[in-house]
This record gives structure tokens, sequence and C-alpha cells, in this order.
């Protein structure tokens, strides 16, 4: 761990693994075992915010032991790279129908709660039985919403992550774990 490495030869940025593939296989495990026992004898629809949560789906519906369906919504903030962003973009022309499906709400990361609210107020509409929400990553103190998620893998601190879906400029996606971009390299 803490193992430096360097990610792109005409660009140089570094990263430091936070947290390992073998942890991230170990939580989703569990969370997979946590959500089979609250979604039993329920129409379940695991729905995924892509892009960033395509392998946290992938991998989180094969620990989910109850029959469900999977789909996939869009949400896009235009922040710069990593900077904060204003206006967050839903597009559900990807998203199955909802109506009386219990849905669980699957994201890479809350940060500021946003775009979980918004996709929530979204959702609503769709005429669900339920929502709940799940993510992977929960960051320290950077909430501005009222609400938290019903199920997370790992707090972590307020650094910038890749890895694991998570991306930068759309690269790094691929990357096994999920590491902190170093700041200077941004
Ligand atoms: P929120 O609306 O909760 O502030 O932000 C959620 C979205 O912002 C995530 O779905 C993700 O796309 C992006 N985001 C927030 N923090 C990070 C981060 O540390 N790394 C990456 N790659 N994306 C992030
Ligand atoms: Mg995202």
């Amino acid at each position: 761990m803490h193992q430096t490495l360097k990610l792109r030869d005409d660009w140089h940025p570094e990263m430091y693994t936070l947290i390992t593939a073998d942890q991230i296989a170990a939580r989703v495990a569990e969370l997979g075992v946590q959500i089979s026992t609250v979604y039993q004898n329920r129409p379940l629809t695991v729905l995924g915010v892509l892009n960033g949560s395509v392998i946290f789906v992938a991998d989180l519906m094969r620990s989910i032991s109850v029959p469900h369906r999977v789909g996939f919504v869009q949400a896009s903030s235009y922040r710069g790279a990593t900077t904060e962003g204003g206006e967050i973009r839903i597009g559900t022309s990807l998203m199955p129908d909802l109506t009386g499906r219990d849905v669980l709400l699957v994201d890479d990361i809350f940060d500021t709660g946003r775009t979980i609210v918004r996709l929530q107020q979204e959702l609503a509409r769709a005429g669900p039985a339920s929502i709940q929400t799940a993510v992977l990553l929960w960051k320290d103190g950077r909430s501005q919403v009222e609400i938290t998620p019903d199920y997370h893998g790992f707090r972590i601190p307020n650094e910038f992550v890749i890895g694991y879906g998570l991306d930068y400029n759309d690269d790094y996606r691929h990357l096994p774990m999920i590491g902190v971009l170093e700041e200077e390299e941004r």
C-alpha cells in the first residue's frame, strides 16, 4: 500500500493506492449479503449511474443473491475535471421502466450528494415502489445535502480518487484499485 504508481509516460501523473482490489472485493461481497437480505421477495431493479458505477454494479449484482434486474441512468455534472460543478444533467433514455419496482440506485461516490438527490427526484417521477441508494465511496466532510446513502462501501478522506470506474478526464476507470491522484499532477 501507499506505493506510488506512474500512470502514463506522456503525462506522468502519479497515484497511490487508497483501497486495494482485494479490499474492494471483500466489502462488495458484504454489501451484497446485506442488500440480498433487505430485498428478499421484492421486485428489485439495480439502477447504475453511468459511467462511474459500471464496475461497481457489475461486481455488486453478482454478489446479490436475490433475483433482480439491472439498468442504467446517466448523470453528468458540468464541473471541469475536478473542480466544483453547477448544473447536473440527467439522461433517462436508457432507463428501464421502474413502475412498481424497488429501485436500488448505485453510484460510484457520494461527494456533495447533489447528484444522488437530483437522481432521486427524477426517479420518483417514474413511479417506483421504493428508492434506496448505494455508493462504493462516501467522502468525509463534503456533503451539501440532507440525505445520506443507505449503503456504502468505504468512507474516504477528501481526496480526488480514480480507478474502479472513477475517472480523471475519462482516463483510469479500468484500474482495479481506488487510487489518489497526487495533487500536483492535476
Ligand atoms: P456529487 O454530486 O456527490 O458531488 O458528486 C458525485 C459525482 O462526482 C460522482 O458520480 C463522480 O462522477 C464525481 N466525483 C466526485 N468526487 C470524485 C472523485 O474524487 N473522483 C472522481 N473521479 N469523481 C468524483
Ligand atoms: Mg459519476
